[in-house]
């Protein structure tokens, strides 16, 4: 197996996309094309910077790694077992373009490979990011078709924003506070956030807080998300009281083999199970998607932020994204 290329991916978002953290408008993700007997197979990496990744030392991450991956049939653990430490994003990349490989060499999509049902993907959140109150009938809007709705707070106008949101719409909303409350913060938002019908809180307190997450599920009478606070498997265990869901995102875990494992476990400590994603292609999403019959929750819009999707696959229908019924992750460059 040869890495046949690497390739810049900069994808532009349709809206300045603000967190509690910052605000970016574009992403510089990293496309590997993994070569074997005459088949390339895709991979994304979506380097995320708070794990201090850059497209930079995912293809670096790549480049140490596809030379000693073996024969692509054993692809099972195969990422895992020459990955570079904390370069998860470059792993989950390489991991997914093993698969694609392996799809295209049986003629199968990888969910087939899986003995997975793609007619049990849940429907997608869409998100809204943080912005002026103002503008959110507007954002609101542009997401007809969603079931469920995830807007990010963490911001200066948190009520303001999200009872705009309410007034625009009924479709059910989530929200994500990206680490950006403090105990205090978000015991004063519990009672509001109910009354508005938020259906999950994702992240409201810094990862490292963990009692401050115990007191709160404690009395939070909306179930709370793990995002910040998981990475892999073995985070899981210690979440058992302080959520109720997490939220398992590939360039966070290093890809599909370790989110299935990650799927078991929540569920075997009675947790229930979010699939989401970062910003990403329709490359990266499609991987997701092979395995999303088997979540609770999808969120697994990044594709559908963008302002042009290199790649197409996944088709939106009725709110829920559909894998490609094509071998492997079943995409292909955008004509
Ligand atoms: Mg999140």
């Amino acid at each position: 197996m040869t890495l046949h290329r690497l390739t810049p991916l900069d994808l532009h978002l349709r809206h300045t996309f603000r967190l509690s953290r910052g605000a970016s408008d574009q992403r510089h993700n990293l496309l590997v094309e993994l070569e074997a007997g005459g088949l390339v197979g895709l991979g994304e990496a979506a380097p995320i910077p708070r794990y201090a990744q850059d497209r930079e030392s995912s293809a670096a991450a790549i480049t140490a790694m596809v030379p000693r991956l073996g024969d692509p049939r054993h692809f099972a653990g195969a990422a895992r077992r020459v990955a570079v430490p904390g370069q998860a994003a470059a792993e989950a990349a390489v991991d997914m373009a093993l698969r694609d490989l392996a799809g295209k060499r049986l003629g199968a999509p990888i969910y087939e490979l899986l003995g997975l049902d793609p007619e049990q993907v849940p429907p997608t959140s869409f998100t809204i990011a943080i912005d002026d109150p103002e503008v959110m009938p507007s954002r609101v809007r542009e997401a007809p078709g969603f079931e469920s709705l995830k807007i990010k707070l963490g911001g200066p106008d948190d009520r303001a924003m999200l009872t705009a949101v309410r007034r625009s719409t009924e479709q059910r909303l989530r929200v994500d506070a990206n680490e950006g409350w403090t105990l205090d913060n978000a015991l004063g938002h519990l009672e509001w956030l109910a009354e508005l019908g938020v259906e999950l809180v994702e992240q409201p307190l810094p990862a490292a807080d963990l009692d401050g997450a115990r007191e709160l599920a404690r009395v939070s009478p909306i179930p709370l998300v793990a995002d910040e606070s998981v990475g892999r498997a073995e985070d899981i265990p210690r979440l058992v009281g302080a959520f109720h869901v997490v939220n398992i995102k590939l360039m966070k875990c290093g890809g599909l083999g370790e989110a299935l494992r990650m799927i078991e476990v929540a569920r075997a400590h009675g947790l229930k199970v979010m699939l989401g994603c970062m910003i990403e292609s329709s490359v990266a999403i499609s991987a997701a998607l092979q395995i999303a019959p088997l979540v609770d929750y999808v969120d697994l819009d990044g594709s559908l932020l963008l302002r042009e999707d290199p790649f197409e696959g996944p088709r939106l229908v009725d709110g829920r994204l559909m894998p490609s019924n094509r071998p492997g992750l079943g995409v292909s460059r955008r004509r």
